[in-house]
């Protein structure tokens, strides 16, 4: 079977079983304080095991994309070195929400491995969780009896808490899993050693392939376990090892799902995939074809190569991939960006968005190996210079301070620093290394340090009812809230059951605004709160509160009103608008490449990132800002669509922005449906003539590809056009009120060129003059003509500019001058050029030695130096020790 039958097969297996089949989410978690990455098949569904929505089908199925690069799942050290564990991989997922548990998800899972795919049974092993005494969780009985009748009690194995029992976090729903194992040695190993005994051990073909977790509990923050009241199913199955499992091979990378990019990497290294005498070509070759998969996804899900955070992590692997194919394939010149059409070509019915965006991502990577390839350059040349000054003194370790900083500042990569010290006959000093590394990150853990209670429920609910589109004001009750600390003090995050305030989700900014408990009189336990903040974790909208001491006014509430500051989302639903009309002006204008790449908006700007080649021209902002004023002016009244299906906004041909998650139904904001047609969940004017006038601030590139620009509207437009309109009156008050001001400025500018000439040329006759002076009272020897004087010139140059004028007209001339310049005493000291070659003596020892009487310093050259001092009344005395020593 191919990969692509594989995976086929899967979808059609499950949809057989009555599934919903579901698309991949994005790889880059949104709305998701705790993840950066989807890292498994059930982040997606996350909300539905905490009882925060209610999923379309109580059995899902799908292929998800999932990166394991930070945090909990971090196997990026791992790969390429072994031959089953990716950066990014597909892991095919069945879920049960509250519909079937142990005894289909067990059978469904044999009967599809072994019916379907035809995997041998007797090389098939399963574990079941043995019990945890300490945590109060039993063994899994109820798995054990069923594996027992299908696969016998010899190819069950028993697992611990760390391999057989699933916690989706800290807190939050967990139970015992059951996990199944395939053994791919050959028949001579297996008559040799037993697979049972190989199994989570390691072996790179005795690998776990599908992992089933039966959540039945929830983990409170005490510790404590309590069973949920209703139970689930998720399983994950790894899409790469199930397909070297049924292709028969012994690594993931020598099925179809690999081949095709080791096969170009063969091509431009000149190098063959497992026939390599340098082990390290083969494990680069690895890694190169797992991370581009992971970067090249992770761009087209909108997360860009960046230096902080989920960037910080991409731009990472990417420049591990580049450094692999640098050090050991010979790759001097950016290669990676190659690879890019080779992934969209094998995914294009998949996972579609690649191919879409093929040109975009590539370019992206290609200026990224281009910057990192620099780097690698300025990182060589440092280390160049450290090993050197270290052969100085006789030491061959590199300190681990100066390897750390080489890492962090330079961004040279730690195993690379090892290997080039390794050629030149150093080693690193790896403890101190990781010394400097742990004091690090124990420097920014401190930094994000974040503690919060369990939630304290005050009544059920049945997720959160958002009445922000229509209302500013709605009636509600609190529902729960937690208190968290963080590095700025301590906040209340509180749940409403129904709210008109937004949670800050694309791009922009959650609503303030208060709460008002029991009326507002406060013998009566009345009370308002200022809210500072709404935002969205998972399904949640988190009020966010910096009030003190809320806890009792907050348990004893009733039904309270929630309010909005209408003023300030006004001015949010302008720049909302704003965007739209702006988006569509510029692929009016640009081009239709032109897609969102960022958003931040708020009451005061708004911000926005797009993929675009070349800087955009005064001329085109122009024009970008006269088509959204026009449409501000036609006063277009917004159309709002609820609740559309996807599929029907897609063909109706509304915009979409890459990355973004949406449901299956969407919410459509159209501003005339030939000019502006997108799927959003903000808040907009209800016409676009409240937005008043459209103004860009700024315009810059953010990374390769990528441009932003920053506009206001309305009252901040005005206000910054009364600031221009006030500097403007100021000058015209300072030139006091010209008729034409240009016309005045440029006067000015003119009259400024033609006076510095004219003192440019005083200035010259005046040392024409002095030199004509100087000559006359020069002391001629026979061997030299000496000139000792203060002279009173301009500036310090005037000092070399006499000097050399001097020396044109004088043979063997010494000159020694001493000047006042702006109160502070100057030296020079000239010495005609074939006087130094044959006495050996130096205008810049002795301007350092003259210069001590003016109490400062100076140097030069052999034959012209100059010093400065503080202390003008000692040049005579300077002068006369000029004269002495001549
Ligand atoms: P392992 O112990 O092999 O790292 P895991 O216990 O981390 O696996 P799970 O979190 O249970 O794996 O994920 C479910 C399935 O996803 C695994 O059975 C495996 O087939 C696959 N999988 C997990 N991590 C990776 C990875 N880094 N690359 C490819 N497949 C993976
Ligand atoms: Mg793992």
């Amino acid at each position: 079977m191919t990969s692509h039958q594989i995976r086929q097969a899967f979808l059609d297996f499950f949809r057989s079983k009555e599934h919903l089949i579901v698309p991949s989410a994005p790889l880059v978690a949104k709305n998701d304080p705790t993840l950066m990455f989807n890292n498994s098949g059930m982040a997606q569904f996350k909300d539905f095991f905490l009882g925060n929505g209610t999923p379309p089908s109580r059995r899902i199925a799908d292929t998800q994309k999932c990166l394991r690069v930070s945090g909990k799942h971090n196997d990026l050290e791992d790969v390429g070195f072994d031959t089953y564990h990716h950066t990014m991989f597909e892991m095919l997922g069945n879920w049960s929400f509250g519909d079937y548990f142990k005894k289909e998800a067990i059978a469904w899972a044999w009967e599809l491995l072994t019916d379907v795919y035809k995997l041998p049974k007797d090389r098939l092993y399963v574990s079941v969780f043995e019990g945890n005494e300490a945590d109060g969780v039993p063994f899994d009985q109820e798995a054990w009896d069923l594996w027992k009748g299908i696969v016998g009690e010899d190819r069950i194995i028993l697992g611990n808490k760390k391999d057989n029992f699933w916690e989706m976090g800290d807190t939050g729903p967990c139970g015992p899993c059951s996990e199944i194992h395939v053994d791919l040695r050959t028949p001579a190993e297996v008559a040799a050693v037993s697979g049972k005994s190989l199994v989570n051990n390691d072996h790179p073909q005795v690998v776990e392939i599908w992992n089933l977790v039966f959540m039945q509990f929830e983990r409170k923050a005490d510790g404590s376990l309590i069973p949920l009241p209703s139970t689930h199913v998720d399983t994950g199955m790894g899409f790469e090892r199930l397909c070297m499992a049924i292709q028969q091979k012994t690594s993931n990378y020598d099925t179809d799902v690999f081949q095709n990019t080791i096969q170009v990497l063969e091509t431009l290294s000149g190098k063959k995939y497992g026939q390599n005498d340098e082990p390290f070509a083969d494990i680069a070759m690895r890694v190169i074809s797992d991370h581009i998969r992971a970067v090249s996804f992770a761009i087209t899900d909108g997360q860009l190569p960046s230096n902080v955070k989920a960037g910080y992590v991409i731009r990472r692997i990417l420049r591990r991939a580049v450094r692999y194919g640098y050090s050991y394939l010979g790759f001097q010149e950016p290669f990676f960006h190659k690879l890019v059409p080779v992934l969209a070509e094998q995914f294009k019915d998949v996972f579609t968005e690649l191919r879409d965006q093929e040109e975009f991502v590539t370019r992206v990577i290609l200026e990224e190996e281009k910057s990192f390839l620099r780097t690698l350059e300025s990182g060589l040349k440092r280390l160049d210079s450290i090993t050197s000054g270290l052969k100085e003194k006789g030491i061959n370790t590199i300190p681990g301070d100066e390897v750390f900083e080489l890492s962090d500042t330079f961004g040279f990569p730690v195993d690379l620093t090892a290997l080039i010290a390794r050629e030149k006959n150093f080693q690193i000093d790896e403890t101190g290394y990781q010394d400097a590394l742990a004091e690090q990150k124990k420097r920014s853990r401190q930094d994000a340090a974040k503690e919060a209670t369990d939630w304290i429920e005050l009544r059920e609910y049945d997720g959160v009812e958002f009445l922000g589109y229509d209302f500013e004001e709605t009636h509600s009750h609190i529902v729960k809230y937690r208190k968290v600390k963080t590095k700025t003090g301590e906040e209340y995050h509180i749940v409403l059951d129904r709210t008109p305030f937004y949670a800050e989700m694309g791009g922009q900014v959650g609503d303030t605004g208060e709460l008002l408990l029991n009326g507002e009189k406060k013998e009566e336990g009345g009370r308002r709160i200022a809210i500072v903040d709404t935002k969205k974790e998972n399904d949640l909208f988190v009020h966010v509160s910096r009030d003190k001491d809320l806890d009792e006014a907050l348990s004893g509430a009733g039904i309270i009103t929630a309010k909005i500051d209408i003023d300030r989302r006004n001015k949010i639903k302008s720049n909302h608008t704003a965007t739209h009309l702006m988006l569509s002006s510029m692929r009016e204008v640009l081009g239709t490449h032109v897609s969102q790449k960022g958003s931040f908006l708020n009451d005061e700007v708004l911000r926005f990132d797009f993929a675009h080649f070349s800087k955009v021209t005064d001329e085109e902002l122009r024009k970008i800002e006269d088509r959204v004023n026009e449409k501000i002016r036609e006063n277009i009244a917004l159309d709002e669509r609820r609740n559309v299906p996807i599929q029907q906004a897609l063909d109706a041909g509304a915009t979409a922005t890459f990355g973004e998650k949406y449901g299956d139904f969407v919410r459509l904001i159209i501003f005339d449906p030939q000019f502006s047609f997108e799927l959003c969940g903000g808040t907009h004017v209800p016409s676009t003539g409240e937005i008043g006038v459209f103004k860009f601030i700024s315009e810059g590139s953010v990374s390769a590809g990528v441009r932003r620009v920053e506009a206001v509207t309305g009252e901040k437009a005005l206000e910054l056009m009364r600031q221009q309109e006030e500097t403007l009156n100021k000058i015209k008050d300072l030139l006091k009120s010209p008729t034409d001001l240009i016309k005045a400025v440029e006067g000015l500018i003119e009259e400024r060129s033609a006076l510095q000439k004219k003192i440019a040329a005083l200035e010259n006759e005046k040392i024409q003059a002095l030199k004509t002076i100087l000559m006359e009272n020069m002391e001629t020897h026979s061997t030299f003509n000496l000139i000792v004087q203060k002279v009173d010139v301009p500036s310090a140059d005037s000092l070399k500019q006499l000097s050399y004028e001097l020396r044109d007209q004088v043979e063997n001339l010494i000159a020694v001058f001493g000047a006042e310049i702006g109160g502070k005493p100057q030296l020079s000291v000239f010495i005609a050029e074939n006087i130094v070659q044959e006495t050996g003596l130096n205008a810049g020892k002795i301007v350092k030695d003259l210069a001590k009487d003016i109490r400062g310093g100076g140097g030069g050259q052999p034959f012209f130096a100059t010093a400065g001092g503080s202390d003008a009344s000692g040049l005579d005395t300077a002068l006369e020790k000029a004269k002495d020593l001549f």
